[in-house]
């Protein structure tokens, strides 16, 4: 059942892109549960290790770049080689830009497409052998509320998270008599990193204060006035993971304070 505690006990989940934000986020929530965590990414990787490992689980690092489809395989053979497995596949890494499309630097667009969508196919088709061997697994990519709807000067972003909703969609298909499931989670705003430079971006342009941007940011795409937190994305992941969830196949769960409703 979702509620049961450790209900992931036994489990190993690789989340990539898990040094900060949602991306460690789901991972703390997965440990709750029991699981059984290799992390992924750059910067605070040993404040990573400490927050999940404080959670009594076992922790391991993997640093592969995902924009680099060799390291990508590599880091599923070190999970497998390490924990026996990787029951759950959390693609979570990603980066942002945002210019207009004329503007727009190819190598930023290479790298976008790369690392928020070619990487999960890597890394899905690496794990897949392992979990159709199994008759267990779960994948779940984190696209975005600009997988399901665009906004201007994000060009490169909207086009891989919807790129991600439709890999999600073909490959629950292709597994859909399998006990392996994929999903999409389309966060709304989160205050991460990743969107603390936006914040930032828009509060040196304007002259306003770090609260007044912030302020703007969910007037204008977060109808509840709430940030989406990485703790409830990582219940939804947790979900995701249960077996209340055997039947859920192929969905886009959007967790955006009512954007993507208006
Ligand atoms: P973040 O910047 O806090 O985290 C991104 C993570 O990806 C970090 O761990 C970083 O080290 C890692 N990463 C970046 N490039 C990498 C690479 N080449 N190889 C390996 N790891 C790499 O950002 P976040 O806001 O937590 O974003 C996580 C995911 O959620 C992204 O896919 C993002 O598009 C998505 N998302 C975020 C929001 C939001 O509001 N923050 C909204 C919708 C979707």
């Amino acid at each position: 059942m979702f509620s049961e505690k450790h209900m992931l006990k036994g489990k190993t989940a690789l989340v990539t892109g898990s040094t900060s934000g949602i991306g460690l986020g789901i991972a703390l929530q997965l440990a709750r549960q029991g699981a059984h965590i290799m992390l992924n990414g750059f910067g605070d990787v040993d404040g990573a290790k400490a927050a999940v490992a404080a959670l009594g689980g076992r922790v391991s690092f993997h640093g592969a770049d995902m924009s680099k489809p060799a390291e990508i395989e590599a880091m599923v053979r070190a999970c497998e080689a390490e924990f026996g497995a990787v029951d759950i596949l959390v693609n979570n890494a990603g980066i942002q830009h945002v210019a207009k499309i004329e503007d727009f630097p190819v190598d930023r667009w290479d790298a976008i497409i790369a690392i928020n969508l070619s990487s999960a196919f890597h890394s899905t088709r690496a794990a897949l052998p392992g979990m159709k061997a199994r008759n267990w697994g779960r994948v779940i990519n984190i696209a975005s509320t600009h997988g399901l709807v665009a906004s201007a000067e994000k060009s490169a972003y909207v086009a891989a998270k919807h790129g991600i909703v439709g890999f999600t969609k073909a490959a629950a298909l292709e597994c859909a008599t399998t006990g392996v499931t994929h999903n999409a989670i389309c966060p709304g705003w989160v205050l991460t990193p990743l969107v603390q430079k936006q914040v930032d971006a828009r509060a040196a342009a304007a002259g306003i204060s770090n609260d007044e941007a912030k302020r703007q940011l969910l007037a204008e795409k977060q109808p509840s006035l709430q940030f989406t937190t990485p703790e409830q994305l990582g219940e939804l992941a947790v979900f995701l993971c249960s077996s209340a969830a055997d039947n859920v196949r192929g969905q886009a769960w959007a967790m955006d304070g009512g954007w993507t409703a208006q």
